[in-house]
């Protein structure tokens, strides 16, 4: 059966179904075409999930140190079956709610494998075709957004899922290793790390760069590196992994790496891949489309508007090297508004939070202060720490700091970044200063409520020129 509509989105993650919820919200008739259940990688194999088993991590962590706040609580224990349960659970909830807001908006929603077939004289654009059992449907388009969005990279290790782990795997699987060998520090790597951790689990990262968390701020890393080997956590940076060395023995695994100058055995009882993820461009047809480009790591080249090199294809998200939920959704809301006809603003990536999840959290957006300094600016530099913010010591999280990089010259805020409690929430305040184009000046200005962690930003901003109270 053949069908027409102005947009087919191809892809039902976090940028998909928000995209198909904006277009349909824009009076445009909109397709979302998922092979499996809408909500991505983020909702059932991602940051939901993760940050669910997070959660019960860290309550796991407090209730552990109870007594620090007068509060006897005996036989505190882990019940990981009960953790999986209510991460299902949440998982369940907005899955249901993703389904709602579809169906509410006049998306319609095509379960099956979507693939672009060739133009032709009939469908001078192409068609999607969208295959389930042996039913096959085609859909005309004006346009079509790929948000097909990426997958673990494995470097040619095989993954069995019980010893050799993707992130996928290390969601499915219903019991805890008694250890782990975490390749990559990058933000999967170093979340399963702290969580592992709070769950008993024995951590080893290993990590081929000389510092872990290489998007963020050295400072940052350094003092999540600290804190993280405060709780055991072993790190080894600089470590060459051979992944032809990685065997599975007696129940084990083991592999090679080279540190330094020493060639080292690392064994536990189950190695974690967290070394990145890539694009899913191939085995639905898009290599047919001879315009659309590619960088040099696969992901498809864009615009801020989210076009290609296809005048009929957009892409968003992943696959175009977003690479996280609130930027697929964000690129999916500018790409339907420039196919409404609508004037949406550019995506700026230099107004991205980024959040690591880690306990404690590590948040930021903007320049890392060797990034400005390697960009030419003159640099000025606010830094506060926790323990002098009085709702973190009522909070009992006194580790880590915030920082603020300005422009020496002009003022303006260039990057913000924070390690400690809430961080992930408290950065969208620094969102809205980059949007606004803030001096550190104003964000100093802005008048905190007492006692509130986010009055770290009004001291981290003051110390840019010497001028915080409680240091
Ligand atoms: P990443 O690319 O951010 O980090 C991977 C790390 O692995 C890097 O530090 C890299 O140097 C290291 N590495 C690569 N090859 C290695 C090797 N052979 N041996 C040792 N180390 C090696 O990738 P990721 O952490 O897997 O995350 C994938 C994507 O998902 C990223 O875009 C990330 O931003 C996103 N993500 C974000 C969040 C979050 O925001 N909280 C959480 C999870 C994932």
């Amino acid at each position: 059966m053949s069908h027409a509509y102005d947009v087919v989105v191809l892809g039902g993650g976090t940028g998909g179904y928000v995209a198909a919820i904006r277009g349909a919200q824009l009076g445009l008739k909109v397709a979302l075409v998922e092979r499996d259940r809408v909500g991505g990688t983020c909702l059932h194999r991602g940051c939901i999930p993760t940050k669910s088993y997070l959660r019960s991590a860290e309550l796991l962590h407090a209730m552990r140190r109870s007594t620090e706040f007068g509060i006897q609580a005996e036989g505190v224990s882990l019940d990981f079956a009960g953790v999986r349960a209510r991460t299902a659970k949440v998982v369940e909830s907005l899955h249901k709610g993703v389904q709602g807001l579809l169906r509410k908006n006049g998306v319609t929603v095509f379960h099956g494998f979507g693939a672009l077939v060739p133009p032709s004289i009939f469908s001078p654009n192409g068609l999607v075709s969208v295959t389930a059992g042996d039913r096959q449907e085609l859909l005309e388009f004006g346009k079509v957004i790929i948000a097909t969005g990426s997958q673990p990279k494995t470097l040619s290790i095989p993954v069995d899922g019980t010893y050799v782990m993707t992130s996928d795997d290390a969601l499915a699987r219903p019991d805890l290793p008694e250890s782990v060998l975490i390749l990559g520090a990058g933000p999967i790597g170093m979340e399963w790390a702290s969580l592992y951790a709070d769950f008993g689990v024995r951590v080893t990262v290993l990590e081929f760069l000389d510092r872990i968390l290489p998007a963020e701020d050295d400072e940052v890393a350094a003092e999540l590196h600290r804190l993280m080997t405060r709780r055991e956590v072993a790190i080894v940076t600089g470590a060459r992994v051979e992944p032809g060395s990685v065997r599975v023995e007696g129940g084990r695994v083991r592999l090679q790496a080279r540190v330094g100058e020493e060639v080292r055995e690392f064994t536990a009882a189950a190695l974690l891949l967290a070394v990145g993820r890539e694009p899913v461009t191939r085995g639905f047809g898009l290599e047919n489309r001879e315009q659309v480009e590619y960088d040099r790591a696969g992901f498809i080249q864009v615009d801020g508007f989210g076009r290609t090199g296809d005048p009929a294809i957009y892409a968003i998200g992943d696959v175009a090297g977003g690479g996280l939920a609130h930027v697929a959704a964000h690129q999916g809301v500018i790409a339907m508004e420039h196919i409404a006809g609508r004037s949406p603003e550019p995506f700026a990536p230099e107004r991205v939070p980024r959040c690591v999840y880690t306990r404690p959290e590590v948040a930021s957006v903007g320049y890392t202060e060797s990034q400005a300094r390697a960009l030419g600016y003159p640099v000025r530099v606010g830094k506060f720490p926790w323990r002098g913010i009085g709702k973190a010591l009522v909070e009992g999280s006194v580790d880590g700091f915030a920082k603020i990089v300005a422009d020496a010259r002009t003022g303006d805020v260039l990057g913000v970044h924070v390690i400690g409690p809430e961080a992930t929430n408290l950065i969208a305040e620094a969102g809205l200063a980059m949007l606004l184009n803030a001096t550190a000046w104003e964000v100093g200005q802005v008048l905190r409520p007492h006692p509130a962690l986010a009055e770290i930003f009004g001291e981290a901003a003051m110390a840019v020129e010497g001028r915080a109270i409680h240091l």
